[in-house]
């Protein structure tokens, strides 16, 4: 078989904002949950209204977002039934910076009173880089939906990351967090539906917490 998997150097100012993002927040880190299922519920939209205009098909009944906890694997699933991303998207969206500068978001950061931090995550549009501060390794698998090809972008969050050929049997997206061994907490059913309670009341789709791998 030949080798399909390719390897990428992030860009010089990912590689200092993920640095920021997991040195600046650690006492804020559980607010990565809160990034991610925001990802998922966007990603959710974006399907829907696509369904509506384009030739992307309807989100499946009882969709929801899937926050999966395996304690033996030690791995956090979140899974969407979202518009997923190409190969070209992945590579565009989780390994580059859209919007605005590291050099910005490390002022901000360093003006920001402790309380005002996480917020600056979500406004400065790097929410999904904050994965590693609960995680020493990022695997996101996905299909863009209307399309029949999975990729699979995988990262420990040091400078490169990896696409692959991948299989999922629907279009979305699963977020596979492999747990650092200080952020255990992070696998835990209650301590999870912890933080959804507090940070995702204005999601709109669905999400259920999985007993500890099921
Ligand atoms: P933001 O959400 O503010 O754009 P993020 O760093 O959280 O910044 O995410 C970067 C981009 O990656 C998103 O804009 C989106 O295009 C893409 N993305 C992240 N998670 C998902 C997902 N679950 N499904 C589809 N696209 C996603
Ligand atoms: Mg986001």
């Amino acid at each position: 078989m030949t080798e399909t998997v390719e390897r990428h150097e992030f860009g010089a100012e990912v590689g200092r904002l993920l640095d920021l993002v997991v040195h600046s927040l650690y006492s804020d880190r559980e607010i990565f949950l809160r990034e991610l299922v925001a990802n998922a519920a966007d990603a959710v939209d974006r399907r829907r209204f696509e369904a509506l205009t384009q030739a992307v098909p309807a989100l499946p009944e009882n969709a929801a977002v899937r926050i999966i906890p395996d304690k033996a694997a030690r791995t956090l699933t979140i899974a969407d039934p979202g518009i997923g991303m190409t190969k070209d998207e992945l590579a565009a969206n989780l390994g580059t910076i859209a919007r605005s500068g590291t050099r910005a978001f490390s002022q901000s950061l360093a003006e920001a009173k402790p309380g005002d931090r996480p917020s600056l995550i979500g406004q400065f549009g790097v929410g999904f880089y904050s994965a590693f501060m609960v995680a020493d390794r990022v695997e996101v698998t996905s299909r863009r939906s209307g399309s029949e090809e999975a990729w699979a972008w995988a990262s420990e969050g040091q400078g490169s990351y990896t696409l692959a050929p991948a299989e999922r049997a629907e279009d979305g997206t699963d977020i596979v967090l492999h747990i650092k061994a200080d952020a255990e907490e992070f696998l835990e059913p209650l301590r999870l539906q912890t933080i959804i309670r507090k940070w995702a009341d204005h999601i709109t789709i669905p999400i259920t917490i999985a007993r500890d791998g099921k």
